[in-house]
């Protein structure tokens, strides 16, 4: 399913494809349509990434404190203010062994691309507890940053989810 509302599958031409909406994706399609190179970013299944699931923003230079939400809400502002163009869509297959790169998707369309840029993120491995998402950002978080260890109100220890380290429980 395209952003418009489209099911037909059809097939793309681009220049530029960005795969992730997050961060790293919307900064990328900032860049890359300021230097015309008409990107297409597939959103996946979490417009903004991550930090669609946070708070309070304090380290985001320019922003003395900023809502999760609020700051990709103006990230993805600003990548189609650039001209780059938004699919919510999630990628299902690539082929990088000729060229044009194929990239097919869940809502049937294929995209053919000069460069793909990957933009998938990571996701924080959960516990798959009950409490986890009930206290959730009352106490239980996990940490933002690579290396830091978190000590969690329930008794859980985890690691960042920006690591591959499995999450202990205590
Ligand atoms: C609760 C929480 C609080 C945080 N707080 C802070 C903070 O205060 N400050 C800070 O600096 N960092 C914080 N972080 C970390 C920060 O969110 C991440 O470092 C950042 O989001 C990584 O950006 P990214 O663009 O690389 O990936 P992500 O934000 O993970 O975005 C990945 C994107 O890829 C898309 N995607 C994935 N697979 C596919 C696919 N197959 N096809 C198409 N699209 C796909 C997803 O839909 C998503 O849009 C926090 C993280 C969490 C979870």
């Amino acid at each position: 399913m395209t952003s418009n509302g489209s099911s037909m599958a059809n097939t793309h031409r681009t220049k530029t494809l960005i795969i992730g909406a997050g961060p790293a994706g919307y900064t990328a399609a900032v860049y890359a349509a300021r230097a015309n190179l008409e990107p297409v970013v597939i959103q996946g299944m979490q417009p903004g990434g991550q930090l669609m699931i946070t708070t309070d923003v304090e380290n985001w230079p320019g922003e003395t404190s900023i809502l999760g939400p609020d700051l990709m809400d103006k990230m993805q502002a600003q990548a189609e203010h650039a001209g780059a163009r938004m699919v919510f869509d999630l990628v299902s297959e690539v082929d990088f062994s000729k060229r044009p790169f194929v990239c097919r998707t869940d809502g049937g369309d294929t995209y053919l691309a000069d460069t793909v840029i990957i933009a998938t993120g990571a996701q924080a491995r959960w516990l798959g507890l009950p409490s986890e998402q009930a206290f959730m950002g009352y106490g239980v978080s996990n940490a933002p940053l690579p290396g830091i260890l978190c000590v969690l109100n329930q008794g859980v220890t985890a690691r960042s989810p920006t690591r591959r380290d499995t999450l202990i429980a205590a």
